[in-house]
C-alpha cells in the first residue's frame, strides 16, 4: 500500500520485538542472539518436558491379531 511496505519486518518470537529483515539483522528472526538463544532453551526444555508419547500399536497385541486372521 505505503512505500514503506517494501521492508519486510518479523516478530522476534522470544519477545515480540518487530525486526527489520535485512542483512543488518544477523540475528533475524530473533532481534538479539539473546533472544535467539531464549527461544532455543526454551525450545529444549520443552521438547524434554514432552512425555513419551504412548506406543500406538503394542507389539503383542499385533501379534495377536496376525494370529487371529
Ligand atoms: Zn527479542
Amino acid at each position: 500500500m505505503s512505500a514503506q511496505g517494501s521492508i519486510f519486518h518479523v516478530t522476534c518470537p522470544t519477545c515480540g520485538t518487530s525486526v527489520p529483515w535485512n542483512a543488518s539483522a544477523v540475528w533475524r528472526p530473533f532481534c538479539s542472539e539473546r533472544c535467539r538463544l531464549l527461544d532455543l532453551g526454551a525450545w529444549f526444555t520443552e521438547e524434554r518436558s514432552i512425555p513419551v508419547a504412548e506406543h500406538p500399536a503394542d507389539p503383542d497385541s499385533v501379534d495377536a491379531d496376525a494370529e487371529r486372521d
